[in-house]
């Protein structure tokens, strides 16, 4: 409330300006602006006083020697895998950098002198660097600047690792960035934002996801987010409408704090639903809940989640680099096992790119969505994919855990998979660990996988769906990229097509298909889904309750009905158009408000 009061106050006359967004993540959020810098490793500028200023200094150079060690063994030649590439010299140059350039120092001079975090004092020196690369025309040196530029991102990384005790000053501040990781997203939850305002990212990206799961308010796509919005400016998020007001009068600082009240605060949530989902002519539908962290399940089953339907277990790696060991893995299963109960709970191997992995490990890609990803990067480091399997298979014993394959793309990667799965149980057993019998699924969202689901469904236990990719994969659409947002159409003729081939090869198969992507726990899409056959849904922890709403209201005879004149459609402006006339005219009120838009005169 001061706050609120503090924004009213400042209201100095400054022409409101609203901005139009991407609304992501449902709620509305008051505060002012934070910026988070850096795109992959975020951190944000924060003014220290003056007692803090020596606890930073060493902060700093412990970081900057957890570098040094790092480069000395890199840069020692036999440790490298690459045995053709002078990389040791490189990571010699880099070590040099470290011990000898005046780097270091500018860096201790900044956070002295400015009185800010190791982070930003990084960033000014670094910048002052790049302009002057800008104005290098001599190519050699201009790789020099590419050398500190690396090694300024060698000390970020071991900064972020390192515990910053000011984090918490953000507590209900609209935090802006141009990009967010989920990594980044998961620790800043922890600082209780008001609100997430990004440029880029769609529904469907990570970031949005866990915004969602969080209950944090999110709007995306606003170009030149640093020109438009700066440091401090009082803000309401309307992720609702899809709207950024920057300075906004007094009445709109009101009437959005009204509109703010209306959403339920789930810490007070005291509903407990123990019935399953059923439709008004008494078809049962499973609901799971896709869950990242353990204590998020507690809100999912009193809501009557059925267990965890999709555990991204890359939830656990929290900054590049530092994939979690087997015990701290088991640790962590044992949790989301312990939370998921007799439910169960589907881990998803770590589904990461290379940039994940750590630096100096492979080369940057120039299609991480279509390099070396999921499944296909862990078949190509089998011991990182061991560790993972073999941590999955000793938190099975008396857990019920299932594993699921992300990014499947045939059936050879399946069998490729079965047999390293099969080479760990036997070697487990042969040294006496008590083991459960995990099912092995695979996630279908690669069209090929989808041309192959009836030979793949022959080869696993479930399916699980990734409309997410599905659609991106499907459609070439990259699903965090919000100019292309209008071509993301999760409605395509084509898309529909692809889940009626994969609900077929599932029935022939007789394994289940659960839909884990968000269409799952999206109002607009679950008729159609179930019209199409689906009977297993895992969605988003809060979905749960207004998609059980919508499933009661409607007769599973009356989506079936609707689904075939939605086949008739080509195109998905039509899909759209009978779905919303028949939504407003049958079960307008099963849909959240706003959600069908302005109802026809
Ligand atoms: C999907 O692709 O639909 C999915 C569930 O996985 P993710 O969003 O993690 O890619
Ligand atoms: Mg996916």
């Amino acid at each position: 409330m001061t706050e609120l009061k503090n924004l009213i106050d400042d209201d100095k006359q400054k022409p409101e300006r609203r901005i139009p967004a991407l609304a992501v993540s449902r709620g509305v959020g008051i505060g002012r602006i934070v910026f988070l810098h850096g795109q992959k490793r975020q951190f944000f500028r924060i003014d220290l006083p003056d007692g803090q200023i020596d606890d930073e200094l060493d902060r700093f150079r412990s970081a900057v020697n957890e570098c040094r060690d790092q480069l000395k063994k890199l840069a020692a030649p036999k440790q490298h895998k690459e045995p053709n590439q002078p990389v040791s010299s490189i990571f010699g140059v880099h070590l040099l950098i470290i011990e000898e350039s005046s780097l270091v120092g500018k860096i201790e001079t900044a956070i002295r002198d400015r009185k800010v975090n190791a982070e930003w004092a990084l960033k000014i020196v670094s910048d002052q660097y790049l302009e002057r690369q800008g104005a290098v025309a001599d190519l050699h040196f201009r790789e020099k600047y590419l050398d500190i530029e690396d090694v300024s991102e060698r000390i970020l990384t071991s900064l972020l690792g390192s515990p910053s005790s000011t984090q918490r000053e953000y507590y209900g501040a609209i935090v802006a960035a141009r990009e967010l990781r989920p990594s980044a997203i998961l620790e800043l939850i922890k600082t209780k934002p008001a609100a997430i305002i990004t440029e880029r990212g769609g529904w469907t990206s990570h970031t949005s996801i866990l915004a969602r799961e969080f209950n944090v308010p999110m709007a995306s796509g606003l170009k030149n987010l640093d020109k438009v919005l700066k440091h401090g400016d009082r803000v309401i998020v309307d992720g609702i409408g899809g709207e950024v007001i920057v300075d906004p009068r007094t009445e709109t600082v009101e009437h959005f704090a009204l509109v703010k009240d209306v959403f339920i605060d789930p810490d007070e949530f005291t509903f407990d639903e123990t019935t399953p989902a059923t439709t008004a002519d008494g078809t049962e539908i499973t609901i799971r809940a896709n869950v990242d962290v353990p204590e998020a399940y507690q809100l999912a089953s009193h809501f009557g989640a059925d267990g965890i339907g999709l555990f991204r277990s890359e939830s656990l790696i929290t900054r590049p680099g530092t994939i979690p060991s087997e015990d701290e893995q088991v640790a962590a299963y044992h949790q989301i096992a312990e939370a998921a109960g007799d439910s169960g709970v589907n881990i998803r191997t770590f589904d990461i790119g290379v940039d994940q992995l750590g630096q100096g490990m492979y080369s940057t890609e120039r299609n991480p969505a279509l390099g070396l990803r999921a499944i296909r990067l862990f078949l190509s480091e089998p011991d990182e994919f061991k560790t993972q399997i073999r941590a999955i298979l000793r938190s099975s014993h008396n857990q019920k855990i299932n594993i699921l394959l992300p990014m499947v793309s045939g059936v050879g990667d399946v069998i490729r998979c079965r047999e390293i799965i099969d080479d760990v149980r036997k070697d487990l057993s042969k040294s006496g660990t008590a083991m459960g019998d995990p099912q092995i699924g695979a996630m279908i969202e690669v069209p090929s996988a989808v041309f192959m689901a009836e030979e793949i469904g022959a080869k696993v236990d479930f399916f699980c769906l990734g409309t997410n990719d599905l659609v991106q994969y499907l459609l070439a659409i990259d699903r965090d990229n919000d100019s292309v947002s209008e071509w993301y159409q999760t409605l395509h003729p084509a898309v529909l097509r692809a889940i009626t081939d994969i609900i077929f090869a599932g029935k022939n198969n007789g394994i289940p298909v659960v839909v884990c992507g968000e269409m799952a726990g999206s109002a607009f899409y679950v008729p159609v889904l179930i019209g199409l056959g689906l009977v297993e849904f895992s969605m988003n922890v809060n979905s749960i309750q207004e998609i059980r709403r919508l499933i009661a209201g409607i007769k599973l005879t009356d989506a079936v009905e609707l689904v075939n004149q939605v086949k008739l459609c080509e195109t998905t402006a039509d899909t759209e158009s009978v779905l919303r006339s028949y939504y407003l005219e049958h079960w307008k009120d099963l849909f959240p408000i706003g959600l069908l838009g302005p109802e026809p005169q």
